[in-house]
């Protein structure tokens, strides 16, 4: 599909899943995005669908087509083979799949680094779970007690989500001391008290009429404090994808959080 030459060209993998047809709709409404292609092996022929290539992998499809950046919504698995793929080419690429790995991370990021492009990683591109996640960073100094529940729909397959991990990450890291431990010596029903990361208990909830929510609780003598945000609808993570690819280029290296490319 022939495009104007000030359009950022973006190719999207896993284009037939829940996030990539939201992205395929989304970004194609943005005036200086143009999708022109994706990539998803649930697409038996590998033919066009629409007016754009659909590929089964993301390697056929930049032989056929050439893009500017790749945006990824697969699994942890296809979405580390996907960046060595983009970064082998010199393309930077916009992850938004959850569940990478520490390791698959550093190896993005060398691949990054070797490619002098960008790899932009985010557990969440709704920019309320952004300030959700900076909200509790800032609670997180003045109270001893938190945990986080988060609720996704019941089609996601890791858990616990990538933003309640990010969120716990960046809570402890506010803190010179740990977080107040519980005194729950008996455990009736094992996990009762949810998965422990570090010091902070994480609650994962996995029902249909969500998509993802993230309640951060703090509690201190007489008083507790709750930090709740929503997404109703995949169309929320659109705008910080769109931002995101707009802001990767000429960026170098791994970059991880919407919250580097924003001001706050
Ligand atoms: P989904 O509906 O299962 O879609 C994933 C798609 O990727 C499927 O069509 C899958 O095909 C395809 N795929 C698998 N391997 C691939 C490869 N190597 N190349 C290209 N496509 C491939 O899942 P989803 O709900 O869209 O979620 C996708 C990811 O986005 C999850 O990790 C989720 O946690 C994450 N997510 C992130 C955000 C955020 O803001 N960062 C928001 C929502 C969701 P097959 O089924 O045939 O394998």
């Amino acid at each position: 599909m022939p495009t104007h030459m000030s359009e950022i060209r973006v190719a999207i993998c896993g284009i037939l899943g829940r996030m990539g047809q939201e992205m395929r709709e989304g970004l194609s409404r943005d005036p200086e995005l143009a999708v022109v292609g994706g990539c998803d092996p649930r697409n038996a022929d590998a033919t066009s669908r629409g007016n754009i290539v659909v590929a089964q992998t993301l390697g056929g499809l930049l032989d056929s087509t050439s893009a500017d950046v790749v945006v990824d919504f697969t699994t942890a698995e296809a979405a580390a083979e996907n960046a060595s793929i983009a970064l082998g080419r010199g393309t930077s690429i916009v992850i938004g799949t959850t569940g990478l790995t520490e390791a698959q991370l550093e190896t993005i990021d060398t691949l990054a680094q070797k490619a002098g492009a960008a790899a932009f990683v985010a557990p969440n591109f709704a920019i309320g779970a952004v300030l959700l996640m900076q909200f509790a960073r800032i609670a997180s100094r003045y109270f001893d007690s938190a945990e986080i529940i988060e609720t996704h729909h019941n089609g996601k397959i890791d858990a616990p989500s990538g933003t309640a991990l990010l969120t716990a990450k960046m809570m402890r890291e506010a803190r010179d001391t740990p977080f107040a431990g519980d005194n729950v010596s008996k455990h009736v029903v094992p996990g009762s008290r949810g998965a422990v990361y570090g010091d902070l208990h994480i609650h994962s909830m996995r029902m249909p009429g969500f998509v993802a929510s993230h309640q951060v609780i703090f509690g201190g003598p007489g008083q507790s404090l709750t930090i709740r945000h929503d997404s109703i609808g995949r169309d929320s993570f659109v705008p910080g994808v769109a931002f995101a690819v707009k802001h990767v280029r000429g960026r170098v290296g791994l970059i991880y959080g919407l919250d580097k490319l924003m001001d706050i």
